[in-house]
């Protein structure tokens, strides 16, 4: 697009997001331009307010904005006794989505690897047992994936509560690795006893 620096610093960012390239990129810059009222204003304002209002919640991973409370952890409206321990956010959304469960989330917001310098304490454990403690939990389902990663995680989150006397389990098959929406919507083979174990 006529190598305006302002635009094509746009259709590489956009390019950046998941599941668009530069082809798509362009197309998406050339809407907007053409939408300038409709869609780059409102836009623009919406990310600046996403950017300095939304944060991770320090408790419990989810993602929260500064203005109001954690709907997730801090929801006095629905008392739970249960909390579905997942690596991030989108198989917080899968289970969600899937309504095979009701009950509180804790995000860690990735696993224990021996190859990355993901630390233990950035995982949100301790929170976790905060508040298995503090909301009188009586059960712990963990959701990390049947990766090596995913097992080990749950296996330590499974130490870290042994103090407690919450009752600890998994989902049947976990969260495939990559877990998203899709998988559980279409409930294919991998994911067809896709439930909750007694
Ligand atoms: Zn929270």
């Amino acid at each position: 697009m006529q190598n305006i620096p302002e635009i094509e610093r746009l259709i590489k960012l956009i390019s950046k997001l998941p599941g668009l390239g530069p082809k798509s990129a362009k197309r998406i810059v050339l809407k907007l331009i053409n939408n300038r009222e409709e869609l780059i204003k409102p836009m623009a304002k919406t990310l600046a307010e996403v950017y300095k209002n939304i944060f991770r919640c320090k408790i419990c991973g989810s993602l929260k904005s500064n203005l109001n409370g954690c709907n997730n952890c801090e929801n006095n409206k629905n008392k739970f006794n249960k909390i579905c321990v997942v690596e991030n956010i989108a198989d917080q959304w899968s289970i969600e989505t899937s309504s095979v469960y009701q009950g509180y989330f804790h995000i860690l917001g990735g696993t224990i690897s021996s190859s990355n310098n993901q630390k233990k304490e950035d995982l949100l454990i301790n929170s976790l047992v905060e508040r298995v403690k503090k909301d009188n939990i009586e059960e712990v389902i963990l959701a990390t994936s049947a990766t090596v990663e995913g097992q080990t995680t749950a296996f330590y989150i499974q130490d870290s509560l042994k103090n407690t006397n919450v009752k600890i389990s998994k989902l049947a098959q976990g969260v495939p690795v990559g877990g998203e929406t899709k998988i559980f919507k279409k409930r294919d083979k991998k994911t067809s006893n896709f439930n909750i174990k007694d």
